[in-house]
């Protein structure tokens, strides 16, 4: 079914009696030519993408819980390209990109809303790194331009500009970025692959692999065993624990990240803001609660729940940025889990199973990915090689020293 305003007219004319579901609910099959574990964005635009742009046939996503369940329907909605190093930033522009033709694309209303994210800065030393990141994002056509403290305080006059110990200096400001909805994201990539055949199974939980002479053979599941070609997985949080299932041990920790949103105002924030002296962030939903977040929880966990010092801390940072913000009610709070690597960078790669795939290590940068990250890793799994803008993401990174270390934070990665 294709949607558009003349549909919604003839729906409203004729009772809504003609909608169909978004995707099949289907029993798995005994055998696949792929199956991509998780059915969040990246395992379903793998999908959509593996199916439409490269022939793909025979494919299931497996998800054992539903489908938005995860970081997808979790995350603070923020969609940019403003990397520095080589290794990550032609692979964000690719999806900027892709964000930008998105709604045609699925013929789905993702509400893609590039409403432009400003990043503060508040001493000479960060203006000129932030001067050297908007150049690097220039050259690889994405757009950047600097503003000084007067063309900041033209766009939100009511920051705390004259803090004295972080007084605002200016900002780079990256208009394309902005927000997508994003859980409709993962619908509407769900309903693009099912349209191309794939079988998305949820309620099926990978809890094991079958490997046979270092080849995968398939995996165990809660729906009973599924032969496959090739495997991907593409589980975010739980790669740890899923890889484990297949005996490897990964450079990635997982996290809590909790998101919070307030109670609805009248439009006050008409982008992405960042602070540049906390981890901070704030945009306004269409509802009109302003969405933020800030750090991770420090201690490693797989609970979709975080606790109340970041909570302070989140929340510190916003009233020394906004001291309006100690005004308004925060409406509700929540949690998913990251899966943090040690350089920041995500992996998209073999692994040293034939057959087995691996997507992960997006950090809390994974969402504004998720069209590049399913395109790349579909096309390794159609054609055993890496795509050209995804080809840093290699799980060998840091036994050859070729690490991705966008902020110089080392390998910690609470710090990232
Ligand atoms: C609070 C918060 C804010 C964030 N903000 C942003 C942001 O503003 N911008 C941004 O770019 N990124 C952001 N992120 C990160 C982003 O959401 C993730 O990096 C990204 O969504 C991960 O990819 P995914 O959508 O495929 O993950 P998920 O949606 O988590 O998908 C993985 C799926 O795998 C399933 N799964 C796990 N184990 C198994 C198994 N054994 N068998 C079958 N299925 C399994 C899970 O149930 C889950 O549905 C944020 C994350 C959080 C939590």
């Amino acid at each position: 079914m294709r949607y558009s305003g003349f549909r919604v007219i003839k729906e409203a004319l004729t009772g809504h009696k003609g909608w169909t579901p978004h995707w099949r609910d289907v029993a798995p099959k005994s055998n696949y030519d792929v199956v991509i574990i998780g059915g969040g964005g990246h395992g379903l635009a793998t999908a959509y993408y593996l199916a439409k742009e490269f022939g793909g046939k025979r494919i299931a996503v497996l998800e054992k819980g539903w489908v938005g369940g995860g970081n997808v329907g979790r995350n603070t909605t923020i969609v940019r390209s403003n990397y520095m190093l080589d290794g990550n930033e032609p692979f964000y522009e690719f999806s900027m990109k892709l964000w930008e033709g998105l709604e045609q694309e699925l013929n789905y209303n993702a509400m893609v809303s590039q409403r432009g994210i400003l990043n503060l800065y508040h001493t000479d030393g960060q203006r000129d790194a932030f001067r050297r990141r908007g150049n690097a994002m220039i050259l690889n056509g994405s757009d950047a331009e600097l503003l000084d403290a007067d063309g900041v305080r033209s766009m939100y006059p009511f920051l705390n500009f004259d803090n004295a110990r972080f007084p605002i200096k200016g900002g780079l400001l990256h208009r394309r970025g902005g927000t997508v909805r994003h859980d409709a994201e993962a619908w509407g990539y769900a309903r693009g692959a099912d349209s191309h055949g794939v079988d998305i199974i949820q309620n099926c939980e990978v809890t094991g692999f079958r490997i046979e002479n270092g080849k995968v053979l398939g995996v165990e599941t809660t729906r009973g065993y599924i032969g496959a070609g090739k495997v991907a997985s593409s589980v975010a949080g739980s790669s740890s624990r899923v890889m484990g299932l297949a005996g490897m041990r990964l450079p990635i920790e997982s996290h809590v990240l909790q998101a919070f949103v307030s109670e609805g105002l009248k439009p006050t924030i008409r982008g992405v803001i960042t602070y540049g002296a906390g981890h901070f962030y704030c945009s306004q939903s269409d509802k009109g609660g302003l969405v933020f977040g800030g750090d991770i929880d420090g201690y490693n966990s797989y609970a979709q729940r975080g606790n109340l010092p970041v909570v302070e801390d989140v929340v510190e940072s916003g009233v020394s940025l906004i001291p309006a913000l100690g005004r308004v009610r925060l409406l509700r709070s929540w949690g998913g889990i990251m899966d943090m690597s040690m350089d920041g960078s995500p992996f998209i790669d073999k692994t040293p199973i034939d057959g087995l795939y691996f997507n992960g290590g997006w950090c809390y940068g994974g969402f504004k990915a998720t069209p590049a990250a399913g395109w790349c890793l579909a096309h390794l799994l159609a054609t055993d090689r890496p795509h050209e803008t995804a080809t840093a993401y290699r799980l060998d990174r840091f036994r050859t020293g070729r690490m991705i270390d966008e902020k110089g934070m080392g390998a910690q990665p609470n710090l990232h």
